[in-house]
């Protein structure tokens, strides 16, 4: 067993310690509106930078397997929604749809994070559903590392339907970085007839 460490600052005993907690904390005016480089054509709205305690948790999800950080993760998306629905940005019935993982990096992964931090986020919401429609098809390369062009070309025709979805929708993402999988994601909605209102992030890098 490895010893318990804090999932955003690494302090020994705690998974998740009060400081990285407050970190991570929504205040009233948060979620922001964000520009990446990428338009999608509808807000895209973020939680907060990709930096910190709220880096460290998101890389820890995806990359080593922590799911007990799903759950302060998940908590600071619900207060997003939250926030969006009392300001009016979104409205219910609303469809959440996770943003797409490549399929062998969920697998590898353990289950794809995003799903399962919108699962959790949309808790005790009336109204709000979640489906995971959208896939990332096989051979799509990882992004790190492309500069936007280049994660444009990698990404454009390769996220595909699985379901389909009508209403309203918000799609869902841990990090929006140069906004590319974002809006792909939301052409693919729309092209099938979904009413893409906005696009909502843990953090924008
Ligand atoms: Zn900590």
């Amino acid at each position: 067993m490895l010893p318990l460490q804090c999932g955003g600052c690494g302090v020994a005993g705690v998974g998740w310690c009060a400081a990285c907690d407050r970190e991570l904390t929504v205040r009233p005016d948060q979620p922001h509106l964000v520009t990446p480089r990428l338009d999608p054509g509808v807000p895209v709205l973020s939680l907060g930078r990709y930096a910190g305690a709220r880096r460290k948790a998101v890389v820890a999800v995806k990359e080593r397997g922590r799911a007990d950080l799903l759950e302060p993760l998940a908590g600071a998306l619900h207060t997003a929604l939250d926030q969006l629905l009392t300001w009016g940005l979104l409205d219910t019935p609303l469809t959440v749809v996770p943003a797409p993982t490549r399929r062998s990096a969920a697998r590898r992964r353990g289950g794809d994070p995003v799903t399962r931090l919108a699962r959790r986020a949309v808790q005790g919401h009336h109204g709000l559903t979640v489906a995971p429609a959208l896939r990332m098809k096989a051979f799509t390369r990882d992004s790190v590392g492309l500069s936007s062009a280049a994660r444009q070309r990698n990404i454009a025709g390769r996220i595909r339907l699985t379901t389909p979805v009508a209403g309203s929708v918000v799609v869902v993402d841990d990090v929006v970085t140069t906004g590319a999988t974002a809006a792909e994601s939301v052409r693919v909605l729309q092209t099938c007839g979904a009413d893409v209102v906005a696009v909502l992030a843990l953090a924008h890098a």
